[in-house]
């Protein structure tokens, strides 16, 4: 299993970190070590002092795919389901590159997945919660490249394996994450990941 991000796919996060968005879809890796599941902590890592949520609508692939075009590119999903993109942002500066400030172990809570017969892709919403308090609240057509353009560009780089996931970016609204908050990441006919924020060693 791998995980495929796109950073920077909506317009108004973009803006929020003060960047342009890319002409074409910008792609990083997470590693599998860092996915846990609904109801699981989010470690806090020692070397970052501001780590923030990313609520996503990750994309689960049901078929290798390779070079599909994109008006075919849904016959290859499984399902839909929410995701946090956790973010070292200090470390996402600082790095260069982003492998560690998108890596640490616990940085990629992942949710049930729902099939994508019960979902209608081109109208979902994903909205992000600290405490309750709602924070992020995105529509896939504020995508700056859409779901099967997604998968159209990814596939055409490398392959896509049934399990694979694609985290499709994360709407304005990104904050940091203390311990003891509780983050959660709802995709309205999708579901809810509900995870806490603990120090590590705690
Ligand atoms: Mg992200």
């Amino acid at each position: 299993m791998k995980i495929v991000c796109v950073g920077r796919n909506y317009r108004e996060h973009a803006r929020e970190l003060g960047n342009e968005l890319p002409e074409r879809p910008l792609l990083f890796l997470k590693p599998p070590s860092a996915v846990v599941r609904d109801g699981e902590p989010i470690v806090l890592p020692p070397e970052s002092a501001q780590v923030e949520h990313e609520a996503e609508i990750a994309v689960v692939i049901g078929r290798r795919a390779r070079h599909v075009a994109a008006d075919e590119a849904m016959q290859y999903v499984a399902g839909f389901a929410p995701l946090n993109d956790v973010t070292a942002r200090d470390l996402q500066k600082t790095d260069g590159q982003w492998t560690r400030a998108k890596g640490f172990d616990s940085f990629c809570p992942l949710g049930e997945m729902a099939p994508l017969c019960n979902v209608d892709y081109r109208a979902l919403e994903v909205i992000g919660r600290v405490n309750g308090e709602e924070r992020q609240h995105g529509h896939t057509r504020e995508m700056a490249f859409s779901i099967p353009e997604l998968i159209a560009y990814i596939s055409s780089v490398m392959t896509l394996e049934p399990g694979d996931v694609i985290a499709t970016g994360t709407p304005a609204g990104v904050g940091p994450l203390r311990p003891g908050d509780v983050v959660e990441v709802e995709i309205p006919g999708v579901g809810v990941l509900r995870n806490s924020v603990v120090a590590a060693g705690a």
